[in-house]
């Protein structure tokens, strides 16, 4: 039997990607779709808004609307909307896939609360499957070069993205320090004036922005006479969704509890 999803932010960039995606594959239905309250797409047929035939499921501006009819919500949206979702949620014990970017500490803390209380949520700031893998990489080759190699990250993402660092970009950056022992302290977000020379310990995250560039992370290990560039591109939004969908299905059954995109590929 199909999975019964429910799509958050059906208009988005991601949201039609996925809904798209769902409409291909016989293992999961699409059941609902939501809103924004204030978005134009609000009370029109999904088929209308993504770029296919009618469905006959109209967008709805809120999830208590739809709630009840699904298994599993995806939620690519907003920082503070998935967490009032996962709010919702908490009451309905519905399995999660949470894509969004840009929480706060404390948001994201509450969310892990909630699931690890109530429902199985699936969050990952890159859900696909060579991001992942490029995390394992990451791991192994600052084990590998370790102290002596200076660790650079540079994120490169379109004009309309909303959070900066990308999300990605701060993963890879907690497992190269993870790895290595150090803490968010030597996060280095930005450089500018006489700042004095590099320290060895610093972890550099730099951010690019501009045009349509789907994804694009770097991770550059530079040594004496030599350095290690680990990169990672996404040529189209389709893998996240992807990614999305595999973690979707995965998940409905799950006991409540936090899992990522590791768990689902079965890469830990
Ligand atoms: P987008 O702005 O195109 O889409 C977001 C949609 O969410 C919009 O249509 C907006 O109206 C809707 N929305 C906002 N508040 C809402 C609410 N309260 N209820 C319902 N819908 C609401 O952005 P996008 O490019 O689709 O990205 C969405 C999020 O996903 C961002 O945080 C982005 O960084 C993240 N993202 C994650 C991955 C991943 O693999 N994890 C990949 C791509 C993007």
């Amino acid at each position: 039997m199909a999975i019964k999803a429910i799509v958050a932010g059906a208009a988005g960039r991601m949201g039609r990607t996925i809904i798209n995606l769902i409409f291909q594959n016989k293992d999961i239905d699409l059941v609902g779709a939501f809103e924004h309250p204030e978005h134009p797409s609000v009370g029109k047929d999904v088929g209308e808004v993504v770029g296919l035939p009618k469905t006959g499921i109209i967008i709805e501006n809120a999830l208590e609307k739809v709630i009840e009819k699904g298994e599993v919500i995806i939620d690519f949206t907003f920082h503070k909307a998935s967490l009032e979702h996962a709010r919702i949620n908490a009451k309905y014990k519905k399995a999660m896939v949470i894509g969004t970017t840009g929480f706060k500490k404390e948001e994201l803390a509450e969310i892990y609360e909630l699931a690890q209380k109530h429902f199985p949520l699936v969050q990952a700031y890159n859900m696909s499957l060579g991001v992942n893998l490029l995390y394992k990489l990451v791991e192994i080759t600052a084990k590998t070069l370790g102290e002596d190699y200076d660790i650079e990250i540079v994120e490169a993402h379109h004009r309309m993205k909303k959070d900066a660092p990308s999300g990605t970009a701060l993963k890879l950056a907690e497992v190269i320090a993870k790895t290595l022992g150090r803490s968010e302290k030597e996060f280095k977000f930005c450089r500018e004036g006489i700042i004095g020379e590099r320290t060895s310990k610093e972890i550099g995250i730099q951010t690019v922005r501009g045009g349509d560039i789907v994804g694009e992370h770097t991770v550059l290990f530079a040594g004496m006479g030599e350095r290690v560039e680990l990169i990672h591109r996404a040529s189209s939004r389709e893998t996240f969704a992807r990614g999305a969908i595999r973690a979707a299905l995965w998940v409905v059954g799950k006991n409540p509890g936090v899992y990522d995109m590791q768990d689902v590929l079965g890469l830990k």
